[in-house]
């Protein structure tokens, strides 16, 4: 075996080649994520709503198609093949979405009359107007409840109750479709790649090297190496080229993974391959099976994610019954697997590795509330960046709203050797704090972060904009937590779950994760203002709803960051001497 050479800052040379296809893969992925929303908001003008509802939908099912893409991974097809591949599917997917037909044009029903829109100028001085009788009027939401139409001289014609005015846009239904598919596509793709890119690195280390930590580190490293790279070019090319450079960047990334491990030079032989029982006979059954499954996923996007924006008052029971049948399906996963696992350890383990698996879930539980947080990276705080955030440098030049999500990454890139470091010397010093107090920093930090941009929303201009160092801080914020839950938590997990089930609880990891998505999604909606033709009516409304509902979710998760706090010491004594 060659396990063990010193060949790359004395981990195994192989480090190398995973490292770039990892992360020319996330280049895709989270250049392809700098844009999406805006691309559902702007483009295709869905309003707030919806666009939170396919994007946390998308996400959702980017998290948890990799229990199957696992489970494939280690029965039949072997790591290397599952994610050779992912990476195709995933650079079509990212390829359909260069394809998005002529934007959509906006429109407004007004007491039941249907008005076409015009939107003039960009930015600060963009106005819509509908044209009326001949006259030109210019639209202004006021607050929820009701909508102005005004005069060339700012003064009102009209009011309209906000329940009788509707915004939209008149698109392509096949478009539409495309879109759908493509997300699909990469939803399938994502499945295979990546639990099984991971599993590699994985296989790199003998049981008790002390490098895999340190390995994964590095590999964390180049996961937000690629995705600050993405983050900053592919909006840029959006901007100056249209959603279609922007795209195709994405997938241009995505072959360059592609391309790195189908080429590899020998240099993988022997990792990742199929296991030993396993035969080609299935191979292209199960790539079959995969494409098919493509309009399956699309199915599921078109008809069961649908609108949760909660009823005023409906309580808890009405809302979870008003879930479309997706979050049904993922709640009810979660709700009904994580007491059947633990119940079925409690049979079949010892004492000690119940309490071990007890700790496990309670932690996974917890995991749910960061990730929900934090994930509003994509959707809501991207949004805010466009409409609330004045994104001005210094006043040298302008970044634009995708390329926020940049901040994220290249904190982890700068911090990510600080931590290492200093667990290091806590450790020796014997006071490095628990992982579930490292996870209570986490919930904690994600939860300050919002409460730090809501500060920062006080010292807004006139405009209602938000200076961009406010949202940096968010994220800086945001980048510590992280360190303290991501790359522990996947350790945790190996350590903490009996052996025999370790790759199911990997995917419960992952389905935590996924429950997550799919919760920040219905956040997200919660924080929708009303837009027409992809700009906000009102930016004070917009202001107020964004700082109400991070205000909100800051607290909560301050709360639970907490309590986790004051449990951690039994958890601690359930985790038996894990660290
Ligand atoms: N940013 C990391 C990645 O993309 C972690 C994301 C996550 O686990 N939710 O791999």
């Amino acid at each position: 075996s060659t396990q063990g050479k010193d060949g790359w800052f004395g981990h195994p040379k192989q480090l190398a080649r995973l490292f770039t296809t990892e992360m020319w893969e996330r280049f895709g992925y989270y250049g392809m994520r700098a844009l999406l929303t805006l691309y559902l908001a702007q483009h295709f003008l869905f309003d707030d709503t919806t666009t939170a509802s396919i994007y946390g939908g998308f996400t959702a099912l980017v998290y948890l198609t990799p229990l199957i893409g696992g489970l494939i991974a280690d029965r039949y097809l072997g790591s290397k093949r599952s994610v050779k591949f992912g990476a195709i599917l995933m650079a079509l997917g990212y390829f359909t979405l260069c394809f998005g037909g002529e934007a959509a044009k906006p429109y407004a029903t007004i007491d039941g009359q249907r008005y076409e829109v015009t939107v003039e100028g960009k930015g600060e001085a963009q106005r819509q107007f509908v044209t009326d009788d001949g006259q030109k009027l210019q639209i202004k939401g006021n607050d929820d409840k009701t909508v102005s139409l005004l005069g060339a001289d700012g003064t009102e014609v009209r009011k309209v109750d906000a329940g009788n005015f509707k915004a939209s846009g008149e698109r392509s239904s096949f478009y539409t479709m495309l879109l759908l598919i493509g997300l699909s596509m990469v939803t399938i793709g994502n499945g295979f790649f990546k639990p099984n890119i991971s599993t590699m690195v994985g296989s790199l280390y003998d049981q008790g090297d002390q490098r895999r930590d340190a390995g994964f580190t590095i590999f964390y490293m180049g996961i937000n190496l690629g995705s600050l790279l993405s983050q900053l070019a592919c909006p840029f090319l959006a901007d100056a080229y249209g959603w279609w450079a922007g795209f195709g960047l994405a997938a241009i990334g995505m072959l360059a993974s592609w391309a790195l491990i189908q080429f590899d030079g020998g240099r993988l032989d022997g990792y990742g391959e199929r296991p030993a029982d396993a035969t080609s006979s299935r191979d292209w059954l199960i790539y079959g099976g995969a494409l098919l499954a493509v309009p399956v996923v699309w199915f599921l996007f078109s008809n069961l994610m649908g609108y949760v924006k909660p009823e005023a008052g409906s309580g808890i029971l009405g809302y979870i019954a008003t879930l479309p049948i997706m979050g049904k399906l993922l709640f009810g996963t979660f709700l009904i697997g994580v007491p059947a696992i633990l119940f079925w350890s409690y049979l079949k383990g010892s004492k000690v590795e119940f309490q071990m698996m007890i700790a496990a879930m309670v932690l996974i539980i917890f995991n749910v509330v960061f990730w929900t947080l934090f994930e509003q990276a994509g959707s809501s705080l991207t949004l805010f960046a466009d409409r609330n955030t004045d994104l001005s440098v210094f006043g040298w030049f302008s970044i634009s709203a995708g390329q926020t999500q940049f901040f994220n990454a290249f904190f982890i890139v700068a911090l990510a050797p600080v931590f290492s470091i200093l667990w290091n010397a806590m450790a020796k010093r014997g006071i490095e704090p628990g992982i579930p107090i490292k996870f209570g920093i986490g919930l904690m930090g994600v939860g300050f972060g919002f409460l730090f941009l809501v500060w920062g929303s006080q010292f807004a201009g006139d405009d209602f904009k938000v200076g961009l160092w406010w949202l940096a801080g968010l994220y800086l914020i945001h980048s510590i937590a992280e360190l303290c839950i991501s790359p522990v938590g996947l350790s945790m997990i190996t350590k903490l779950s009996i052996a025999r089930i370790v790759g199911m609880m990997m995917g419960v990891w992952f389905l935590s994760i996924s429950v997550a998505q799919y919760v920040a999604g219905v956040v997200a909606q919660v924080a929708s203002v009303e837009t027409v033709g992809g700009q906000v009516t009102n930016l004070k409304v917009s202001l107020n709803t964004y700082v109400d509902v991070f205000t909100t979710i800051g607290w909560i998760s301050v709360g639970i960051g907490v309590l986790l706090m004051l449990i951690a010491y039994p958890l601690k004594r359930l985790m038996h001497g894990v660290k």
